[in-house]
């Protein structure tokens, strides 16, 4: 688009972010502010239409989109609707992922590549468009669909700075949020940019072997390089980190775990972080964690002196968790 437009007076570059970012086009035959010559090299250069099914759940509170690529490589997208009126789109930053979470559909698929900042756009654009016919927009972002988000760490920024920009999708920093298994080098980064997004780390275990089978990518950072990274993060932006931690039946859901990991948390990072415990959807060979068993790693968390902070279980029915409704169609 920016190339296209530069041979053009900079008010026709506006008009066209405009019209895809704003009233949210589907087609460039809608921009007729546009020239018409302008229209046609837009259309054949940088066509608009996202390939997508979707699927949505009973419920109505979520709603998952198996986007298909240029190249036919499928990510995942899912939008997520709070009660309260408000909308988030769960993005997607590589196809498949090298994180290979051993409760991950998506990890299991190994890495295809990354995803260019415009295909993260695209998620977003779909989704949008999506909500405008009802009246909606999106109102916040996590970067927690498939990939590792910092390991694709310009395109990444690049969707993100297009997600805040107040001529495009007007969405806060504050409620861009980006979760990642713990790569000290991206996290170091994140702490230089004058960026007010939220970072999540993904611990899931409170040692480096119980994590390492859990998340073999990580058997690459031990904890305490990522927690230093994540203390550095904390003292240098001063904003708070979420530690989540997905709870699993009979691997990490008991409550030495829970002493465990306050310790740990509490050592490492000191001040500005609280725990998000994850009611895990079941994938693969591992099951959820009790209601019962939740509550008691909650409280023994809290008497710990930790908060805490419980995930509702979003979209169950339509396969929620990262890379289950991709992982079943070829990338
Ligand atoms: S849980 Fe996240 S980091 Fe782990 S394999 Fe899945 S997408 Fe990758």
């Amino acid at each position: 688009m920016k190339e296209i437009l530069q041979s053009y007076p900079a008010y026709r570059r506006r008009q066209a972010e405009e019209a895809v970012f704003q009233r949210l086009i589907e087609d460039w035959d809608e921009a007729t502010n546009l020239p018409l010559d302008l229209r046609q090299k837009l259309k054949s250069a940088c066509p608009l239409g996202v390939k997508a099914e979707v699927l949505a759940s009973a419920r109505g509170d979520s709603a998952k989109a198996a986007i298909e690529l240029s190249d036919g490589a499928v990510i995942e997208t899912v939008l997520m609707r709070h009660q309260s009126g408000r909308n988030t789109i769960c993005l997607s930053s590589q196809v498949g992922c090298p994180g290979a979470c051993a409760f991950c559909a998506t990890g299991q698929m190994g890495f295809v590549r990354q995803l260019t900042a415009e295909e993260i756009v695209a998620q977003i654009l779909f989704f949008s468009r999506l909500l405008k016919k009802e009246g909606g927009r999106i109102s916040s972002a996590v970067f927690m669909g498939m990939g590792e988000p910092l390991l694709n760490y310009r395109e990444v920024m690049l969707a993100v700075d297009c997600l805040n920009d107040r001529n495009k999708f007007n969405i806060g920093a504050r409620h861009i949020s980006l979760s990642t298994i713990g790569i000290p080098v991206g996290i170091e980064r994140l702490s230089r940019e004058k960026k007010q997004i939220n970072l999540a780390f993904s611990l899931h275990a409170p040692d480096d072997a119980l994590r390492g089978r859990l998340i073999p990518l990580a058997r690459q950072h031990p904890l305490r390089e990522i927690l230093a990274a994540l203390k550095n993060y904390i003292d240098a932006t001063g904003r708070r980190v979420m530690v989540e931690y997905v709870l699993l039946d009979g691997v990490n859901d008991s409550p030495p775990a829970a002493r465990d990991l306050a310790r740990l948390l509490r050592q490492s990072l000191e001040r500005l972080f609280f725990v998000n415990l994850i009611s895990f959807n079941p994938t693969l060979r591992y099951r959820p964690t009790t209601p019962q068993k939740m509550k008691i790693f909650q409280s023994t968390l809290e008497r710990e002196g930790i908060a805490v902070t419980c995930r509702y279980r979003f979209g169950e029915d339509i396969d929620g968790a990262c890379g289950q409704l991709a992982g079943r169609k070829k990338p």
